[in-house]
């Protein structure tokens, strides 16, 4: 070998060992980021126009967002051109509560960008809540998780199923159970007007109850007692709960769902906005669908619940009683004034006795006992489920305009109204599946109903306000690092009455916590998901 060849070789190669020591020496010199996510349009849940900006992440929180941050300061990067960068969605309407223990990878949510999960509505909770917060901790979840306090919960904890109102020691007693669950981290009050045993209380027990709340924060948030012909004062009862105690009034999964009602969305406005004008704050959620989802308690004259389970089947063996509870399941789901055969749009969503309705309306399920599909039969049919117990339906009995209407009032939030769920475990409202990417694609960039900030900041910061969370629902420094990246383009639902288990499509990243649980449209089976507290925990 020349001189001159060896010159040259050791002169390259010292020239790499040169640029290896220079290039490590700069990495490690100038890795100021965990995680940065860069070139997306920044929607920061605010509801003010996007903007292009890089994000740096360390540890939990958003720490830098800035025009550009160099890709040699982090430890990752997400490329975000061409995508959405929004806070996590902040679900304050769901069921999900027990359910975190069995499935706390959270897909359903995860995959419409959901980040922060509020369980405890509809007046029913798990309790004692100190017990499930402690559970859910060990197991690690997904998403983040806070609970709201249920009334019927604490109502039967003390009183059973008595239909009176309560002894002054009972009210003493729900009081303390109450005043327990939020120093528990509850972040407020829920009631269930229309189901057991919340539709035996008076307002003034309500009143009463919800003063807890005022003591330490936190809001009421009410399945109200009707959603039909006497919505308005169902709607000023909640009004007058949170009012008479100074605290923030949420009135859930707000729908006109009676015919009667249809398009005559004053009926909520007007009290809504009177109330807002005196001062009181309230805001409501909303779910996009024109299908509701429930048992079918609410139909039956409640009183022949009073006393539990067995009381009410030994009531219905009386032939008088069984007519007059039949009579009112005629009038209250079967009866129309515009012509619809009800029967084929109430859906049997799951029964534990009766896997093989699953899925079907009631005129199918009566086809398939070979008997003629009338409203008697449909009657009876109704009272058969409820006496199984545990049955769901999904009834279709909203119009379309009004969920659309709904949707453009600038105080009403979306909120799913589901619960987690197993894929192809009996048929689900797709809800569970498709609130948040629903309202992206089909409300948003198909129909135009409402503008893209407008929608997101009626999944996150709206909601985030309403629960007083100060460092979620925005994209600001200091924030978690709770984020959803997605295909504007791209995002939609994909599950169906027909065929609920369908996870969504366009969600590309999911972040909660800083930590991703979504990752190129793949669940990343990462747990980074917290308790999020109410303002009384951990107060003596
Ligand atoms: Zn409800």
């Amino acid at each position: 070998m020349s001189k001159m060849k060896i010159r040259f070789m050791l002169t390259i190669l010292v020239f790499i060992l040169f640029l290896g020591v220079l290039f490590s020496g700069c990495q490690k010199a100038e890795i100021k980021y965990d995680l940065v996510i860069k070139n997306g349009r920044i929607l920061d849940g605010s509801g003010n126009p996007w903007f292009r900006a890089d994000i740096g992440i360390r540890g939990q929180r958003i720490v830098a967002i800035r025009d550009r941050i160099e890709a040699s300061q982090a430890a990752k990067v997400i490329e975000a051109e061409g995508l959405v960068v929004a806070p996590g969605f902040i679900d304050i309407h769901t069921h999900a509560d027990r359910d975190l223990l069995n499935i706390p990878g959270c897909e359903n949510y995860v995959s419409q960008g959901v980040t922060t999960l509020v369980g405890g509505n509809c007046g029913g909770h798990d309790f004692p809540l100190a017990e499930l917060f402690v559970s859910v901790e060990k197991k690690g979840i997904a998403c983040n998780f806070a609970s709201l306090a249920g009334h019927n919960t604490i109502r039967r904890q003390v009183m059973g199923m008595k239909m009176e109102a309560p002894t002054t020691e009972e009210m003493v007693r729900m009081k303390d159970l109450l005043r327990q669950e939020m120093k528990a981290g509850a972040i407020g009050l829920s009631t269930g007007l229309a189901y057991l045993p919340g539709t035996y209380s008076r307002t003034e027990e309500l009143v009463e109850l919800a003063s807890v709340v005022a003591e330490s924060g936190g809001f009421y948030a009410s399945h109200i007692r009707n959603q039909g012909k006497r919505i308005t004062e169902a709607i000023e009862e909640a009004i007058t709960i949170g009012e008479k105690n100074g605290i923030p009034v949420q009135v859930s999964h707000i729908k006109l769902a009676d015919e009667e009602v249809w398009n005559q969305l004053e009926r909520i406005t007007r009290p809504v906005e009177a109330a807002r004008a005196r001062g009181v704050e309230v805001t409501l959620d909303q779910y996009p669908y024109t299908a509701t989802s429930s048992g079918f308690t609410s139909s039956l004259p409640q009183d022949v619940f009073e006393g539990g389970r067995e009381k009410f089947l030994e009531r219905l063996q009386n032939q008088e009683v069984y007519a007059r509870v039949k009579q009112a399941v005629i009038r209250n789901r079967l009866t129309s004034s515009r012509g619809i055969d009800k029967l084929e749009t109430i859906y049997v969503a799951s029964s534990r006795k009766f896997p093989g309705y699953e899925g079907k309306n009631l005129k199918q399920i009566l086809e398939l006992q070979g008997k003629p599909a009338t409203v008697e039969n449909g009657a009876d049919l109704i009272i058969d489920l409820v006496k199984e117990g545990d049955v769901s339906a999904i009834f279709f009995q909203m119009d379309e305009k009004d969920v659309e209407d709904l949707m453009k009032l600038s105080y009403v939030m979306i909120g799913s109204d589901g619960g987690l769920q197993v894929v192809g475990g009996g048929s689900p409202h797709p809800r569970s599946y498709g609130t948040f990417t629903r309202v992206l694609g089909e409300y948003v960039r198909e129909r135009k109903i409402i503008g893209l900030e407008e929608a997101i900041r009626k999944m996150t910061s709206l909601p985030a306000q309403t629960m007083r969370l100060k460092d979620r629902g925005l994209i600001r420094e200091g924030y978690y690092a709770d984020l959803t990246i997605f295909d504007p383009a791209e995002v939609k639902d994909t599950a169906t009455f027909a065929d609920p288990h369908q996870h969504s499509r366009g969600i590309v990243h999911v972040l909660v916590n800083g930590r991703p649980v979504l990752e190129e449209g793949s669940f990343t089976g990462q747990r980074p998901g917290m308790i999020i507290h109410g303002p009384a925990f951990g107060k003596k």
